[in-house]
């Protein structure tokens, strides 16, 4: 008798995933997949347009019997995060990826990414296109491109010729889970001059003050983990009397919460700074000592030139408190997920200028736009500038899908009774491009259990997979 392990690579899902893994996908460079799954879908006789980002839409007639259902689209992104190990020499501009079966998890077997994310959605909708035998709808299938970088794919592919109004996006990770919403969100900058002293005063040293050793993280995904913002902390050392501030910097994107930031001070000697300091230190290693007990605050002379005034620093002080930053509310229908947040990226004092860069997030628009307005008053007490860039649309969590009662329904007569965890994220998905595209659209995300993405660690069940297809399989049944 054949082993499992010798013949997973024949499921009609795997095998799929198998053939995409050998095509570089990297994002941005989707040509190469793109044109593979045009061309295998016309060797199918199977409706296929292409746009000229490489997005795909692909048509199939419902089954016998089902022709007068309501048309359903499915939906994936064809590209994946080309990450690797060290050791590794594999070339994502040409190499194919190996697979290999490691117990029950498929993995890469070249050091990299696996790019089950999203190949394993990819895989799946090809094989239901694939399949004559299964009782469907009629059928939208949607690819996109740039999922993991600008979501530029979700964003311009043109659906106005698709007639579907409810959509499953092939996207999640998790076989237990439903997802039922998205975040929206919008990057913010806001800009504020600065005074500055003619020069240096008599009697002060220059000095850097480094504050490190914070966790870090998704700016939406860990914003509610009390994790603590390195430029939060700095500012409190910079208020102290001890200290005149000339610079500061902190930060690398706003779309992670800072580990680390840094100042260029004036102090009476390095004995009143290395003092100031230590303070500090043990009250956040206290306040943190949980999330950060590796936090610290080094100090060492610097040149420094002349401070920002006092009262300049005063309205930069009281500017960035009163700027909206970590969670703003939680969400009232979900226990312990986060409705709407802020989170200062960065932040600099560059040309005389204070900016701040933040991600605001919300699961409503409405939410997203209140953030805005607080953002707004403050600029106009303050007379700082604001402008706004890389904004997206959350996927609102409709109070009734039909959808979604028909997957958690179906999930629960293939698995004993157990309900579906429904679960929306403080996090961006493409179903938000598509909400915004089709208004009213009832969507819903599913996915086999994947773990380590965006990592060459990367992994896939391939127990999960083959569950996660009988379960897209009778969800199709019943559209
Ligand atoms: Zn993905």
């Amino acid at each position: 008798m054949e082993t499992q392990s010798s013949n997973i690579f024949d499921h009609d899902v795997m095998n799929l995933f198998q053939q995409i893994s050998r095509i570089p996908r990297d994002s941005g460079s989707e040509k190469a997949i793109s044109d593979w799954i045009r061309d295998w879908a016309q060797e199918r006789s199977i409706e296929v347009e292409q746009d000229d980002i490489w997005d795909l839409i692909l048509r199939k007639p419902a089954s016998a019997g089902y022709e007068d259902h309501a048309p359903l689209l499915l939906q994936a992104h064809i590209d994946m995060v080309c990450e690797k190990d060290s050791s590794s020499n594999h070339d994502f501009a040409k190499d194919p990826i190996e697979l290999k079966l490691d117990g029950d998890w498929i993995v890469s077997e070249s050091g990299t990414t696996l790019g089950a994310d999203d190949g394993i959605g990819v895989a799946a909708a090809l094989a239901v296109l694939d399949d004559d035998t299964l009782p469907h709808p009629p059928l939208e299938v949607v690819f996109t491109v740039q999922e993991e970088t600008t979501f530029a794919g979700a964003e311009t592919v043109d659906i106005s010729g698709c007639k579907a109004k409810r959509m499953i996006n092939l996207d999640h990770a998790d076989e237990r889970e439903l997802i039922v919403g998205s975040c929206g969100g919008t990057g913010v900058e806001f800009t504020m001059p600065l005074q500055r002293k003619s020069e240096v005063p008599a009697g002060k040293q220059g000095f850097r003050i480094h504050l490190t050793g914070l966790t870090g993280g998704h700016s939406g995904e860990d914003i509610h983990r009390g994790r603590g913002n390195a430029i939060s902390l700095l500012l409190r050392i910079l208020e102290d009397p001890r200290v005149q501030t000339v610079s500061i910097s902190g930060g690398t994107n706003r779309l992670a919460i800072p580990r680390e930031a840094e100042a260029i001070v004036l102090a009476d000697s390095e004995e009143t700074l290395r003092a100031c300091a230590a303070e500090y230190k043990a009250i956040f290693r206290k306040e943190y000592s949980g999330a950060a007990p590796d936090l610290d605050i080094l100090t060492e002379p610097a040149e420094a030139g002349a401070p920002i005034t006092e009262a300049s620093f005063d309205k930069l002080a009281a500017a960035y408190r009163l700027y909206p930053n970590g969670i703003v509310q939680m969400n009232g229908s979900f226990e312990g997920l986060v409705e709407s947040s802020d989170n200062i990226g960065i932040i600099s004092t560059e040309n005389d200028t204070l900016t701040l860069t933040s991600e605001v997030r919300g699961a409503y628009q409405s939410t997203v736009d209140d953030i805005v307005r607080s953002i707004e008053a403050l600029a106009a007490m303050t007379g700082a500038g604001v402008s706004y860039f890389n904004g997206y649309v959350p996927w609102e969590y409709a109070a009734d899908s039909r959808l979604r009662a028909i997957a958690t329904e179906t999930f629960a007569e293939m698995n004993e009774g157990a309900q579906m965890k429904q679960i929306a994220l403080h996090a961006g998905l493409e179903c938000g491009f598509f909400a915004e595209k089709q208004p009213g659209i009832d969507l819903i995300s599913i996915g086999p259990d994947c773990q380590f993405f965006h990592s060459p660690k990367e992994r896939v069940s391939a127990s999960s997979v083959m569950r996660f297809y009988e379960f897209l399989k009778a969800i199709l049944r019943k559209c």
